[in-house]
């Protein structure tokens, strides 16, 4: 292992394999490029007294055993399971979707559409939208082309800029229509948020004798590619360089532009005790704004008053005083990003790793094991 290294981003994987680099006794230094570390987990306190999260409504959920053992080390965790709900034809349902919205949704035919789901998909608990419009019954597909035309197509149409048609299908795998009642937003046996917010697990990460953050920094101001080597300025980097952003920016677009989706929030305040029914509620039919996030009750604070954020999604513009939240997924997109997967492949001490770089829609679970993944690259000399 290199007992230097440059980080670029101070979201979760940047902080997390700069502690784990800083833990085996590498000297680490982090370039952040806005004002405040920890990426898009900034959580803090408003002048209402509300704990909001400044780039939308983040819950921890994992499967994943060694993560949630990783994060407990750095913070205490209370655990939050969260209820969405979706507002079509003004009324609104818990989703995921369930048996609940057929009843709320079809009252004369509920009875025949659950048992004709029960007969198709036998003990499977769940399926996608595109599996149920694609079954062949016709009481099945009448509730899955219900759902698809109202709420499906048109948020994921709001949210990606594109068809419905042309969004990678895994995405629909993220929002399952569950076959029972009294669903869950997320199934995994770990959801949780941290006690005092987010931003503690990030400060309690990179407190360390060995790391240090260079803040309101654009690396990519210092940083260039020559000759497959990573060059800080005029000379060749002394370490590895690990890259949390943009991946073709990286580059200077040079395949060109990867497409990432950007949000704005509008924040609000109302002098009102309640604004909507659930924390996090969809409104697919609306013009533009696809959710909103109401924050006193995620969890629940006792304050006057309450603080939401309404989501406009948007086209990421580098320059524009946007953010690159989303990786659009297509098969034109991936096709672009294997070329730039390649090219980093050939590039001496770098590695790209997170959202941005990984160009994938990692949850925060997932973005932490590829970041421990990336710690056990280096430490086989990888
Ligand atoms: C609206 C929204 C809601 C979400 N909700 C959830 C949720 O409920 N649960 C969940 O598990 N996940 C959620 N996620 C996903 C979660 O945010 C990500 O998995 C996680 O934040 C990824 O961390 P990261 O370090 O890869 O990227 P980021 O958090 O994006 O961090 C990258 C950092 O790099 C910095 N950077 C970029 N380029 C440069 C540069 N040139 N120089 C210096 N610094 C640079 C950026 O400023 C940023 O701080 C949500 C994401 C979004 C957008």
């Amino acid at each position: 292992m290199d007992n230097k290294y440059y980080v670029v981003g101070s979201g979760i994987v940047g902080c997390v394999v700069a502690r784990e680099l800083a833990e085996n006794g590498a000297e680490v230094k982090i370039y952040e490029k806005r004002n405040h570390i920890g990426g898009n987990l900034y959580d803090f306190t408003d002048e209402h007294g509300i704990h909001v999260h400044l780039y939308g409504p983040h819950i921890f959920h994992t499967k994943i055993e060694r993560v949630w053992q990783y994060v407990s080390k750095y913070c205490d965790w209370e655990d939050y399971n969260l209820v969405c709900g979706s507002v079509v034809d003004g009324i609104c349902v818990p989703t995921s979707f369930d048996f609940d919205s057929v009843d709320k949704f079809f009252p004369d035919e509920a009875e025949m559409i659950k048992e004709h789901i029960k007969v198709v998909f036998g003990e499977q608990k769940s399926a996608t939208v595109l599996e149920m419009l694609d079954c062949g019954d016709e009481y099945v597909g009448k509730f899955a082309k219900y759902l698809y035309d109202k709420d499906y197509a048109p948020y994921t149409a709001k949210q990606w800029g594109i068809a419905p048609e042309k969004v990678d299908k895994q995405i629909f795998k993220r929002v399952p229509i569950l076959f029972s009642y009294g669903s869950k937003y997320f199934d995994d046996p770990h959801q949780a948020l941290p006690k005092k917010g987010y931003m503690e697990l990030i400060e309690n990460l990179v407190r360390h004798e060995n790391i240090s953050i260079e803040m309101d920094t654009d690396a990519l101001e210092l940083l260039s590619i020559k000759e497959n080597k990573v060059f800080l300025g005029e000379e060749q980097a002394d370490g590895t360089v690990i890259y949390t952003g943009p991946l073709d920016e990286l580059f200077g677009c040079r395949f060109g532009k990867l497409p990432y989706r950007s949000l704005r929030f509008e924040w609000k305040y109302e002098d009102i005790e309640s604004f909507q029914d659930m924390p996090v509620v969809a409104y697919p039919q609306a013009e533009a704004y696809t959710r909103i996030t109401e924050y006193k009750k995620l969890p629940y604070q006792d304050v006057e008053g309450t603080t939401y954020a309404v989501e406009y999604p948007l086209p990421y513009k580098k320059g524009a005083n946007h953010e690159p939240y989303y990786p659009v997924l297509t098969d034109e997109s991936n096709q672009l990003l294997k070329q730039y997967t390649e090219l980093v492949g050939q590039i001496d001490k770098l590695k790209c790793c997170g959202r941005l770089a990984d160009f994938k829609y990692y949850n925060i679970d997932q973005a932490i094991d590829r970041a421990l993944d990336i710690v056990d690259e280096l430490r086989r000399g990888e």
